[in-house]
C-alpha cells in the first residue's frame, strides 16, 4: 500500500498556501507533510503545526545526520522535509502534500519519481506585482527583490507535471481537486490500492 507524493510550488504571490489550504479542506484523504524551518514563526503559527521551528545548529545537527530528504535555503532561511517521516506516511498509504520551493521539488523527485508535481503560477507578472505590493510595508527594494526571485522560481515551471494559473481562487482549487483525483486513478495507484481486483486479470 503507497499512498501518492504531491508536491506544490509556487513563486510567493500565487496564492499557493490559501489553495491548499482549500484543497485540505474539500479532500480529507490529502495531508501536508510538516516541514522544518530556521525562521520564527508568524503570529498564529505553532510549532508542529505549520512548521518544526528549529534554530540553524539544530538544523545543522538534523541536515548533517541525513534526516532530511531535501533542503534548501529560501528567503534567507533554511527549510527542510523529514525523510523518515515522509516516507512511513507514503508506506502507510496516506497521500501527502509538500508546499515546497522548486530547489527541493528537484531533490524530492529524484527519490519520488511517482511524485505528482503541481506549480501555481499568478494570473501575470502585473498582478504579481500588485499582490506583493498589496501587502503593504514593504520597499520598493524588498518588492523588486521578490519579483525577481519570483520570475526566477517560474522559469522552472516545466519541470512539474501541472500547472494551474491562479485567475479565480475556485476554478483554480477545482483544478487542484482535479489533479489530486486524477492521480489517484493512474493505473499504479488503482493496482496497489486494489490488488485483488487485477488478480484475475493476471492469471494465465
Ligand atoms: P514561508 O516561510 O512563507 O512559509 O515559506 C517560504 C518558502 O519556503 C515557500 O516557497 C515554501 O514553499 C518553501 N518551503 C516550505 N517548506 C519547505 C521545505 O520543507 N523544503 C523546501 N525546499 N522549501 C520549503
Amino acid at each position: 500500500m503507497s499512498g501518492t507524493l504531491f508536491i506544490v510550488t509556487a513563486p510567493s504571490g500565487a496564492g499557493k498556501t490559501t489553495l491548499v489550504k482549500g484543497l485540505l479542506e474539500r479532500d480529507a484523504a490529502v495531508h501536508l507533510s510538516i516541514s522544518y524551518t530556521t525562521r520564527p514563526p508568524r503570529p498564529g503559527e505553532e510549532n508542529g503545526r505549520e512548521y518544526h521551528f528549529v534554530d540553524v545548529a539544530k538544523f545543522r545537527e538534523l541536515r548533517d545526520r541525513g534526516e532530511f530528504l531535501e533542503w534548501a535555503e529560501v528567503h534567507g532561511n533554511y527549510y527542510a522535509t523529514s525523510r523518515v517521516w515522509l516516507q512511513a506516511q507514503i508506506d502507510a498509504g496516506r497521500d501527502m502534500l509538500l508546499e515546497i520551493d522548486w530547489q527541493g521539488a528537484q531533490q524530492v523527485r529524484k527519490a519520488f519519481p511517482g511524485a505528482v508535481g503541481v506549480f501555481v503560477l499568478p494570473p501575470s507578472t502585473e498582478e504579481l506585482e500588485r499582490r506583493l505590493r498589496g501587502r503593504g510595508t514593504d520597499s520598493e527594494d524588498v518588492i523588486g527583490r521578490r519579483l525577481l526571485a519570483a520570475r526566477g522560481e517560474m522559469r522552472h515551471v516545466a519541470e512539474f507535471d501541472y500547472v494551474i494559473i491562479n485567475n479565480e481562487l475556485p476554478a483554480a482549487l477545482d483544478d487542484l481537486v482535479a489533479v489530486v483525483r486524477a492521480a489517484r486513478l493512474r493505473y499504479a495507484n488503482q493496482h496497489a490500492r486494489f490488488p485483488t481486483y487485477f488478480e484475475f486479470l493476471e492469471k494465465d
